[in-house]
């Protein structure tokens, strides 16, 4: 039989932090610390396994489970001195989900577990505190009321029913805080709440510990399956199937008195990602005060103090706080990576409850990373694997313009400050819930949500939101944890905000802002600003790109180098970018880009008059009308393709014959082809024909890629000069220059065929012309089904080969690229598809051409080069595939160059730490 409980106390634990799908992070983890020697209150933890069986079996725990669970309950009892449910020394529980992954707050916990009338008395005798006895109690009957009996509010209106009757008691009483409640109210309280279970659920609450104790296991693992949950697992790409563990853990109060309190610290600050222990704590106070935000916390020690008149903990007990440096220590050594910690202090002792790796900003994130590598805690492949794709796009995202920021000062318009939560700069209309948020941003908005606090409910709106202001909370309440890990801009905590979800108003200092009002926030200060603000390049744009900021002055930057060279160490796959403009290329080369990928020189006829002399080609009425009109192109283009392989400098330049349909070019409207008429001085009949003649059913699937040069070679002779001009031109200026000549739209190698020997005869001319030669290559998109199908026969001809995955994916899925929008939401959503492959390379079936091209392109030729330049050339997870199937570049957006360097160098590495797990 399989085992169902691991038990953890003392100075041994069954488990490790090696077992975490098996004890879920949290048990793992609390099993490694007691193994580290921390103190840990004794517990155990049942299975993930347990929870998978509870889901097969119906929703019944397996048989044995009983046995297993009350003998490990003994020893808990032996290790704490003291019996669950003992009429004079009770032991008491705390009930907690712990899956694989964390999911903060998105499953049920149940605390104070063991107390009913008789337990509540002997709790108070022995803490000599029967108001604390009594608070405790009312609590446990809430929380079990609501997570294990199921009494909570119906409809959003609702208000929660027991804060109901607390809220009614307050008021008869004429009091506000809970604290003011007498001994007598709390009891009213208990058997208010057990009333009201009575009467609206038909049960009695439990007064027997150990069925109290089966409730809260079955309720924690039935929250696996809350809708909270599933929306979380979701977004966070977690599978159902994984389950949760449950922790059972002897409880341990930090609201017993004034030498008792709770807290939550980083190891590090997960904001910044700074090198210092930074929390929170409350003195007198339960963990859920902490997180709850119901309360705000105050700072762990004196530097993160602001306000002089409150006493950190390093203050207030310096004794635990000491105790607590050492652990922190421990356990970074240990982790060796940023920890979360929760601890209680009870009586002065203090405890540990809880450690995970902590979520962090994407600007913690690689700080972490590159710092730890510089203290030796971790390689520099280590840190690579740390920082996400994402998170790495993030540290490019703006930041408001400092000038407009003065202005807005000066304007009196920074009305608050909270906690800095999540960095980076946001500006939007304020939308007060999250169905508000998802909505506005579904049509386009951008928007800022507001709430006193949020809670999980809330999190497909936050995800919607450019930012997150709340007006509770501290820096790990649910708002700051949740943003911090979207990579959503947060300032929470903003005590000054009078909130009305009624009026959907903001009362603050005098002004009133009202919902769709402009609000903008800056996470990384947690400032609050009335109206837009403007935003500008992040640090590391700045230093590359705009250059106003020099790198010395920039700590973000130089990390940023750091982490880019290691990358650039360990991959294998070359980073190119799809441009067509020397500015744009410009930028890509600053952002590490190793060449162009794609030059799609249609974009550069919209350019001026040019659209003109495009115009003119298309309406010809033969060869030499056609002729003339490219020759007006000629200098033009040429004059385009000199200033991309300057600022290329010899880097390859992969240039792609024209593409769309001609129509494209043309104008539509009657008045449009009116004004073009009068323009070109033809008639208005005549171009109204031509166009018309011109319109067709699939123009995706029509006349267009190598079809146009097939039947008008002239324009893919005047690309070729134009190109091999520029070369002879630039070269003769000292500068090396690599023209990569790209077909698109093959399917047959003798469409390429045709094409080469146009571009060939042209180069001939242009270099004997010139008086020199320079080495060029003549390749082909493989974008149809047909050319990865035929590409051993494609490779006799083509010299490199670029997957273009955006027709690619067209073609294969039979899906048209500008439609597919409007089904393939529900189709991810409705889990038909897993993603959306315009996004991620489907890797089953466009994935599988792409294999199979690049295969048999190679038998033919091979040392053949095959690249991407489809828009997942810059998508992590397919970079990632390309590295594994072999392709020697990527292309992708000059903004995605970085992001892509990094997965490819993550690739590299998977790639070398499964070979050396399969060794
Ligand atoms: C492609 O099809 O993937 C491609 C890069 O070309 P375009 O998007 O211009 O069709
Ligand atoms: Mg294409």
């Amino acid at each position: 039989m399989a085992k169902y409980v691991y038990f953890f106390g003392g100075q041994k634990a069954e488990g490790d932090s090696g077992m975490k799908n098996l004890l879920g992070g949290k048990g793992a983890n609390l099993a490694e610390m007691v193994n580290l020697g921390i103190p840990v209150p004794p517990g155990f933890t049942i299975t993930t396994e347990v929870c998978t069986a509870f889901y097969e079996r119906n929703m019944q725990l397996p048989e044995g489970l009983r046995g297993d669970v009350l003998a490990n309950l003994k020893k808990v009892e032996k290790l704490m001195g003291m019996r669950f449910g003992d009429p004079k020394n009770p032991l008491l529980l705390s009930i907690r989900s712990g899956a694989r992954a964390s999911m903060p707050g998105m499953m049920d916990t149940v605390l104070n577990l063991g107390l009913n009338a008789t337990t509540v008395k002997a709790l108070a005798e022995l803490t000599g505190n029967e108001w604390f006895a009594w608070d405790c109690y009312r609590r446990f009957v809430a929380m079990y009321g609501d997570v294990v009996l199921g009494l909570k509010p119906e409809s959003k209106e609702e208000e929660d029913p027991f804060e109901e009757i607390i809220d009614e008691k307050k008021r008869a009483k004429g009091i506000k805080l809970d604290i003011e409640f007498s001994i007598e109210d709390l009891k009213d309280l208990v058997a208010r709440f057990k009333k009201a279970i009575k009467k609206k659920l038909g049960v009695d609450f439990p007064e027997d510990p150990v069925e109290q104790l089966w409730g809260a296991i079955g309720a924690v693992f039935k929250s696996w399956m809350n809708a909270r949950a599933i929306a979380y697992r979701k977004l966070n790409d977690i599978p159902a199937s994984w389950g949760t563990a449950v922790n059972v853990q002897s409880m341990v109060f930090g609201n017993i008195g004034q030498d008792s309190g709770t807290g939550v610290a980083f190891t590090r600050n997960p904001s910044t990602g700074e090198n210092m222990f930074y929390g929170e704590y409350l003195l007198n106070a339960q963990g859920e005060d902490v997180v709850a935000g119901t309360r705000t916390p105050l700072p762990i020690n004196k530097k993160q103090k602001s306000d002089k008149s409150i006493k950190s903990l390093e203050e207030e007990m310096p004794e635990a706080y000491k105790q607590l440096l050492g652990i922190r220590a421990t356990l970074e050594r240990h982790f060796k990576d940023m920890q979360d910690v929760e601890f209680t202090i009870q009586r002065k002792k203090l405890w540990m409850l809880q450690t995970r790796t902590g979520k962090r900003t994407a600007f913690a994130e690689f700080k972490i990373a590159v710092d730890m590598v510089r203290e030796g805690l971790i390689d520099k492949e280590e840190a690579l694997m740390r920082v996400s794709p994402d998170g790495l796009n993030q540290i490019l995202r703006p930041i408001f313009d400092p000038k407009e920021i003065e202005k807005a000062l000066k304007d009196g318009r920074m009305v608050t400050k909270g906690l800095n939560a999540g960095p980076g700069a946001a500006t939007g209309k304020v939308v007060y819930n999250a169905e508000d948020a998802e909505g506005w941003a579904g049509r386009g908005e951008k928007v800022i949500l507001v709430r006193i606090e949020t809670s999980p409910e809330d999190i497909r709106g936050m995800n919607a939101a450019q930012g997150i202001l709340t007006s509770r909370g501290g820096m790990t309440s649910h708002a700051a944890l949740v943003a911090r890990q979207m990579g959503k801009v947060c300032v929470a905590g903003c005590g000054d905000l009078d909130i009305s979800y009624k009026t959907k108003t903001i009362k603050i200092k005098g002004k009133t802002v009202r919902e769709g009002d402009y609000i903008s926030i800056n996470g990384s200060t947690g400032e609050v600003f009335v109206g837009e603000i403007k935003t500008i390049p992040s640090e590391v744009l700045r230093v590359l790109v705009d250059k106003t900021l020099k790198p010395e002055k920039s700590q973000i930057y130089r990390d940023f180098e750091s982490l880019m060279s290691w990358a650039d160490g360990v991959r294998r796959l070359g980073v190119r970018t799809n441009a067509d403009q020397p500015d744009q290329a410009a930028v890509a080369v600053s952002f590490g880009a190793q060449g162009i990928g794609l030059c799609r020189t249609e974009h550069m006829f919209f350019e001026g008059e040019r659209i003109d002399a495009v115009r003119e080609m298309i309406v010809a009425e033969d060869l030499d009308g056609r002729k003339k009109a490219l020759a007006k192109l000629l200098p033009m283009q040429r004059g385009d393709f000199v200033g991309l392989f300057k600022v290329m400098n010899g880097l390859p330049v992969t240039i792609r014959t024209l593409d769309p349909p001609l129509h494209e070019f043309l104008p539509h409207g009657e008045k449009d082809i009116k004004d073009l008429a009068k323009k070109m001085g033809i008639a208005y009949d005549r171009l109204s024909a031509k166009v018309a003649s011109l319109q067709e059913a699939n123009p995706m699937l029509g006349l267009r890629g190598c079809r146009l040069g097939i039947l008008y070679p002239e324009i893919t002779e005047m690309q070729a000069r134009a190109i091999f001009e520029a070369a002879c031109k630039v070269k003769k200026t000292g500068k090396d220059v690599k023209p990569e000549i790209m077909i698109p739209l093959v399917g047959d190698v003798r469409e390429l065929r045709l094409q080469k020997d146009v571009v060939d005869r042209v180069a001939k001319e242009v270099f004997a012309k010139a008086k020199m030669t320079i080495d060029y290559k003549v390749g082909t998109m493989i974008e149809i089904p047909r050319a990865a199908l035929t590409a051993h026969e494609i490779a006799q001809v083509a010299e490199f080969f670029s997957f273009g995955t955006n027709d690619l994916t067209q073609t294969t899925f039979g899906m048209s690229r500008d439609d597919a929008g409007k089904f393939l939401r529900l189709y991810v959503e409705k889990d038909v598809l897993d993603y959306d492959p315009f996004q991620r390379v489907d890797e089953a079936g466009v994935g599988k051409l792409m294999r199979m091209g690049t295969e048999l392109g190679r038998k033919t030729r091979p040392n053949l080069k095959v690249g991407i330049c489809g828009e997942h050339g810059g998508e992590p997870n397919s970079v990632k595939f390309c590295h594994r199937t072999g392709l020697d570049y990527v292309s992708c957006s000059p903004y995605r160059v970085t992001v892509a360097r990094l997965a490819a160098a993550q690739a590299a590495i998977e790639g070398k730490r499964g070979a050396r797990q399969a060794d």
